[in-house]
């Protein structure tokens, strides 16, 4: 197989010129071509007048390929294989079945491997299947009735199902295919094989993680929901159990391997695990708030004239700034055409985060902007200050909004001149609980609040209209990352044998396909271990 790279395609040009192009840059007529298939397709805005399409292909000749390569000599093409996941030998010996909790991007990914693996492992999850889980976050949404086990985090298929479904990330990881492969096979749009920025959207994630859900039940894992792991049964620093609660009853489970895939939002469980005497260390976090614009306005700004081109859609950003008064501050999962969401799971705060469907066809862009804290911020040295600290940024959230769920406000003009907000402008904001206009000094950290200010002032240099003066900030943005890390080993284990902590919530991972990866390498783990 050879990977062309570079293959340019006009905005209206239509795909199947790739062949053509392959052959010119393989100087092989195109008739040899036995098999074509995209490997990446991205869009190349980087000159605004001449915005087009750049693919890499990968094809499979009828012609010795060696030869053809060592003729065309061109730096764009060069031999390739295709990706293939292979799961490693079974090496262990235990009888026991093994139990993963959570059942997030992280556990489900895990769970799927013990299974195909033969394991029948056990999955627990304490929030409830989709349709009832929609239902449980449309009564937060619109009657602002908050269900501590079953929200925006806790759920089948865990913070991820309310998710915008970029499946983007920073991780180098040959598993990242197979992941990208699961979720395609498991009814994400075929595009995510090979877009550069792969979007699911929150529509058609449901769908995603019920199937893949089957497909465990198919192997012969188990999904128990509304499960909420207790405690650890634990003798001499192993694991001989779970203890585990399931609509008012206490269960006691035998198992040697658990793999623990909680999330960042189960902070009465990572207390269990501090209990236990699991190792957790504090780790570094973000704070801000969600920015929405005219959807129009990011468009033009990143499209120049070909803004609304229909093969486009809406644009997306990614800015960053360093050196602001001691912080660095940057934007994160931009969601375009999309909505902010209120993401609280503890009575008595107020959190949002943002999500799309797949067709992004909405009003607004939202992005969080984010600034760094760093443990030196945290209140204390406790190894959880900064789950608490985290906990009182929402809480002063959730009494600056009226103590009712709606999330504070303020217009990007008055937080940048330092005033209360009084009325909206042009911009709609969009968190479903409402907003209450303030100003947002009351409830942000004073760092975080003047490097966001200085940041906005600086990414408007790039993106032009970023700091519109009706644009809306929507605050806390607190749950971008895990406050703290569960120390593992090499072989994935805690100082708690058997023990296997996993995902964003033990300090792994960051975003969904992250995550996913994550409990792929943990479930390796658990298979590589022959005791
Ligand atoms: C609104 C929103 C939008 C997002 N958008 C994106 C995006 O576009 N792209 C992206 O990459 N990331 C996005 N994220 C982040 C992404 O969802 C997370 O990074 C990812 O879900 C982390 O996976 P995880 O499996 O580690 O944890 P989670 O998905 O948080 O799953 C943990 C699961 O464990 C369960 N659990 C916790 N404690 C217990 C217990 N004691 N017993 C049993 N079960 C328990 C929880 O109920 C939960 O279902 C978004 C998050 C939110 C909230």
């Amino acid at each position: 197989m050879i990977r062309v790279s570079e293959l340019r395609l006009e905005l209206d040009e239509d795909e199947s010129l790739l062949r053509k192009k392959a052959g010119k840059v393989l100087r092989t007529d195109p008739k040899y071509i036995e098999k074509l298939t995209i490997f990446k397709k991205s869009v190349d805005a980087r000159k605004k007048d001449d915005v087009h399409f750049s693919y890499t292909v990968d094809v499979t000749l009828g012609l010795d390929e060696t030869q053809v390569l060592r003729r065309c000599r061109s730096p764009k093409a060069k031999a390739a294989e295709e990706y293939k996941y292979t799961l490693p030998v079974n090496r262990r010996q235990s009888a026991f079945r093994p139990v993963v909790v959570g059942f997030g991007p992280a556990g489900m990914f895990a769970g799927l491997i013990l299974a195909e693996a033969g394991l029948r492992p056990i999955v627990l999850e304490r929030g409830k299947d989709i349709q009832r889980r929609q239902q449980d976050v449309n009564a937060f949404w619109q009657q602002h009735i908050l269900n501590e086990e079953s929200n925006v985090q806790f759920g089948e298929g865990g913070a991820g199902t309310f998710s915008d479904g970029k499946l983007t990330t920073g991780i180098k990881s040959p598993f990242i295919r197979q992941v990208l492969q699961e979720l395609y096979e498991a009814g994400a749009p075929e595009e995510i094989l090979y877009a550069a920025k792969p979007h699911i959207g929150t529509d058609r994630l449901a769908v995603v993680v019920q199937n893949i859900r089957k497909k465990i039940e198919r192997l012969g894992g188990e999904v128990r929901l509304e499960c909420r792991l207790e405690n650890l049964i634990l003798a001499n620093g192993f694991i001989h159990g779970v203890t585990y609660s399931h609509l008012g009853q206490t269960v006691d489970m035998e198992t040697d391997a658990v793999i623990l895939a909680i999330g960042h939002s189960a902070r009465d469980t990572v207390e269990m695990l501090y209990k236990n005497g699991a190792q957790i260390i504090q780790k570094p976090f973000s704070v801000g708030a969600r920015i929405e614009h005219p959807q129009k306005l990011i468009d033009k700004a990143q499209y120049g004239a070909f803004a609304g081109h229909p093969k486009l859609g809406a644009a997306d950003y990614k800015l960053s700034c360093h050196g602001l008064h001691q912080r660095g501050a940057y934007t994160f999962c931009m969601c375009p055409g999309g909505t902010v969401v209120a993401a609280a799971s503890e009575k008595g705060s107020v959190i949002v985060n943002g999500m799309s469907t797949l067709a992004r066809d909405g009003e607004n862009a939202n992005s969080a902007l984010l600034v760094g804290i760093d443990p030196v911020d945290f209140p204390s040295e406790h190894p959880l200050a900064g789950m608490y600290y985290q906990r009182e940024i929402e809480q002063n959230a959730f009494a600056l909004g009226g103590g009712d769920y709606r999330a504070p406000a303020q217009l990007v003009g008055d937080f940048l001149a330092d005033l209360e907000s009084r009325a909206l402008g042009n911009v709609q904001p969009t968190c479903p609980t409402g907003v209450t206009l303030t100003n947002l000094r009351y409830c942000l950290p004073d760092k975080v609040r003047t490097t966001m200010q200085a940041a906005i002032t600086e990414m408007d240099k790039r993106l032009h209209g970023f700091a519109l003066p009706d644009a809306v900030l929507t605050a806390p943005e607190t749950r971008s990352s895990s406050s703290v890390r569960i120390l593992r080993d090499e072989f994935c284990q805690c100082n708690l044998r058997g023990v296997y902590p996993c995902g964003e919530g033990a300090g792994y991972a960051g975003g969904i396909v992250s995550a996913a990866v994550d409990g792929i390498k943990c479930a390796h783990a658990v298979l590589a271990d022959a005791h």
